[in-house]
């Protein structure tokens, strides 16, 4: 085993102190088994930092992730935090945006033994992470959503050149990775609202289009974004990689995850070129918090994607030999019919986390 990788874990809020660990603590059987060393670095962030020490995100806890290859982040409780407060900034915008974590890619895929509408589900929603209408991420200072008058808000969305072509370059060489691994032809679909967002979105799909010249083993087309969200919904086999600004990509990517069965299903990972950040799709869940029976899977598939992105980064077979004992864990686990009660099952988070443990040492004890 080399030096081992720090990765941070940040729990979050609602639902994140129920699943991250279980996250963690399952990964790390998968690591151990494939010969990965990974230090866990426990980390304040959320409102129970708040609590503790007056900050959302303790300035230590920025500084300590600098020095970490990847991290987990649990899910924020948004609707709690009050950007005016001082010291409630959102963990989740802050860090894509300070680390540069550009491409938030979301896979939406059917597991065995999961009821869906669908029976072949395996699209990934490529989503531009870094600004967009997310009023945290556009302004050097100050908030990019304005209230004018007591009747009257503006909100400003920033379209980049840069940002543009970077995302569409992750979802053509994602697209090319995807299809060497299937052993057929990749597509990337850009999704947009040209016809009415004509300068930013118009934008947006002059660079894929652009990119998509310099992919020509890539199928290439562009749906708009009311279109999309139909087709996704009546036929979603017919896309592979969307490619997305960020709004259209949050929204696009919770359908998704409903034609796969559950948001507890659908991990995500917010990649840059140096960093990245594991962080199921899913929010604080508050109407099942605290009970236990939260489904951890979108979390721990989101830290298989960070063991595979840190494989290939470093070229390190071990760490992407961690992420494919993880994801066969979770097959073998919700093909069993072990399934949390968002799938219809009854088992609870932990009896849910001991089958992925069995599942796991049945697979690596031969
Ligand atoms: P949500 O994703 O928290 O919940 C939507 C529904 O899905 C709920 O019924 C919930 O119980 C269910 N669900 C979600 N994750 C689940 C899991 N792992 N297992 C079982 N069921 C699960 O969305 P919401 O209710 O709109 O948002 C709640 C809070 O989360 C808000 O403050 C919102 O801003 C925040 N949020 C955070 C993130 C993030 O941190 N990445 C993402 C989305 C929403």
């Amino acid at each position: 085993m080399g030096a081992p990788y720090r990765i941070g874990v940040l729990p979050g809020d609602g639902i994140g102190p129920e699943v991250v660990p279980v996250a963690v603590e399952v990964a790390s059987v998968a690591a151990r088994a494939a010969g990965l060393a990974v230090e866990w670095v426990e980390l304040p962030a959320g409102l129970a930092a708040y609590e503790q020490f007056g900050e959302t995100l303790p300035p230590q806890t920025v500084e300590t992730l600098r020095g970490c290859q990847g991290w987990v982040l649990g899910p924020v409780e948004h609707h709690r935090y009050d950007p005016r407060r001082p010291g409630m900034r959102n963990p989740s915008g802050f860090l894509r945006k300070h680390f540069d974590l550009y491409a938030n890619v979301r896979p939406a895929r059917t597991f065995p033994g999961v009821p869906t509408r669908y029976l072949h589900v395996d699209l990934v929603v490529v989503r531009e992470n870094t600004e967009g209408f997310y009023p945290d991420r556009n302004v050097l200072e100050g908030d990019a959503e304005l209230r004018v008058t007591q009747d009257v808000v503006v909100s400003l969305r920033v379209v980049t050149r840069q940002a543009c072509v970077r995302i569409a370059e992750y979802a053509f060489a994602l697209a090319a990775q995807r299809a060497a691994q299937r052993g057929r032809p990749g597509q990337v679909t850009a999704v947009h609202k040209a016809n009415v967002l004509r300068r930013g979105d118009g934008l947006f799909l002059e660079c894929c289009r652009e990119v998509a010249a310099r992919f020509p083993e890539v199928a290439f087309d562009d749906v708009h974004v009311d279109a999309a969200s139909y087709f996704l919904v009546r036929d979603p086999a017919r896309y592979d990689v969307m490619v997305t600004t960020n709004l259209f990509g949050d929204i696009l990517s919770d359908q998704a995850a409903g034609l796969v069965g559950s948001l507890g299903l659908a991990p995500s990972l917010n990649a840059g070129d140096r960093y990245a950040m594991a962080q199921a799709v899913h929010g604080s869940a508050p109407d099942i918090a605290g009970r236990g029976v939260a489904n951890p899977t979108a979390e721990l598939l989101s830290v298989a994607m960070l063991f595979e992105w840190l494989g290939r980064r470093h070229g390190d077979a071990a760490a992407t030999d961690a992420a494919g004992l993880v994801e066969d864990a979770v097959r073998a686990t919700l093909a069993r019919g072990v399934h949390t009660p968002d799938l219809g099952g009854t088992h609870t988070t932990a009896q849910f986390s001991r089958a992925l443990q069995e599942a796991l040492r049945a697979a690596t004890m031969g």
